[in-house]
């Protein structure tokens, strides 16, 4: 008899985005005459860049060749890549990480799933709500005590370390999905101490790091001291520069990081990390890994940022959108995405019926992502600028 993993009976179903479809769909259904505009979205609407592509061809025409075909590749990545990313964290937040504590991926998904496999059982799980749903459901699936941490208008949505929770394991997310908000270099070091003074481990994920703009904000958590003696960091090309279909991501495990075992026996966690992906995962194509390389060259640069603008751009007319109606919202400045209040105290399921009847408007439902999203919405900058505008004057003309 297979016995299953009974955790998967407490992974809450996610109704969230099949709920929404079902919605959107009944309403096209019936109203086929209607423009709907999709403000949800976490998907990116621009192609990859240039620089990109003519990187991914080369090396296709490379595997055509027997003396540059490439079979196998290091399961952490090419050195090419892992060398490029070394560098941009130096130049993007002056911080020095070495090629060997980078670990490409195919995407930060995978890679914030999977580490829950060099954790034991037994630590506490502390999780921000509302939250990008992956941290929760990856814990639930093992078991794992989970404790919440409320991020809320209060706090500006920047929840801070607990004074009575001792947590052994923290997910952080800066920019945050869904929220739009960042941390301060101020906010990360009281995190960092937190988890210095616990021993515990700050999983930190910086997959829309590239969408900050403000110099004194933090990019990447090493920015702050002692960072590197407790956390991982998470980064995806996926938004940053377009590879949400492309698929490819890259984590920091520190050299220095170190944890004991129940029993007192240290451990390096970068060797923990090698030995998992190297027995789990045979890595990213090589075709993949030349074309992210390309998202550090000059050129390469560039157009990322210039599609980034092209978002921000579109946070910027939803930003001042709710500000003309003097709506709370956080985020849109250095994030795509903005959380705003529904007004009139709705909740987000209504204010999202309201949306999709009144306006032909859908955005997410706050209260998808944890109980302190009810009544906040969701807007996203991934769309296009003329579907942003359009829907931003529906949006006024109602407000
Ligand atoms: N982390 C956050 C906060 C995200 O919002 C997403 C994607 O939406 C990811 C990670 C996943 O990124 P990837 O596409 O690299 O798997």
């Amino acid at each position: 008899m297979a016995y299953t993993n009974n955790n998967y009976l407490n992974v809450n179903e996610s109704y969230l985005f099949s709920t929404i479809a079902k919605k959107v769909s009944a309403f096209t259904a019936a109203h086929p005459d209607k423009k709907v505009i999709r403000m949800g979205i976490g998907d990116v609407t621009l192609p990859l860049s240039d620089a990109v592509c003519k990187a991914m061809h080369k090396a296709v025409d490379e595997m055509n060749v027997k003396e540059t075909f490439r079979g196998y590749g290091p399961e952490q990545g090419y050195d090419f890549l892992r060398e490029a990313i070394s560098k941009y964290y130096m130049t993007n937040s002056s911080v020095v990480i070495d090629p060997s504590e980078v670990f490409v991926s195919d995407g930060a998904k995978s890679d914030l799933g999977n580490i829950t496999d060099i954790f034991s059982n037994d630590n506490t799980i502390l999780i921000p709500d509302p939250v990008y749903p992956v941290y929760v459901d990856s814990n639930v699936m093992l078991g794992r005590k989970i404790v919440y941490v409320d991020a809320s208008e209060e706090n500006d949505f920047l929840p801070m370390p607990p004074k009575d929770v001792k947590a052994d394991i923290i997910y952080l997310c800066s920019p945050n999905n869904p929220t739009g908000a960042v941390y301060t270099k101020s906010h990360l070091k009281a995190w960092v101490e937190y988890a210095l003074s616990n021993d515990a481990i700050i999983l930190f994920d910086a997959a829309y790091e590239h969408f900050i703009g403000d110099k004194d904000l933090p990019r990447s958590i090493y920015e702050i001291d002692g960072a590197k003696k407790c956390a991982i960091e998470f980064c995806s090309f996926s938004k940053t520069a377009g590879f949400t279909g492309t698929r490819c991501g890259y984590t920091i495990v520190p050299e220095v990081l170190k944890r004991k075992t129940k029993d007192g026996r240290e451990m390096s966690l970068r060797s923990m990390w090698t030995r998992r992906q190297t027995t789990k995962f045979n890595g990213v194509p090589y075709i993949i890994q030349r074309g992210a390389e390309a998202v550090f060259s000059e050129k390469g640069q560039a157009q990322i940022d210039a599609a980034i603008n092209y978002y921000k751009e579109n946070a910027r007319i939803i930003a001042d959108t709710l500000s003309k109606k003097n709506v709370y919202f956080i985020g849109g400045i250095n994030s795509p995405y903005i959380w705003m209040k529904c007004p009139g105290c709705a909740s987000s399921w209504d204010f999202f019926d309201m949306l999709l009847e009144k306006i032909y408007v859908v955005g997410t439902p706050g209260v998808g992502f944890g109980k302190n999203g009810e009544g906040f919405f969701r807007l996203t900058a991934f769309s296009t600028k003329e579907n942003t505008t359009e829907a931003m004057e529906r949006l006024s003309s109602i407000l």
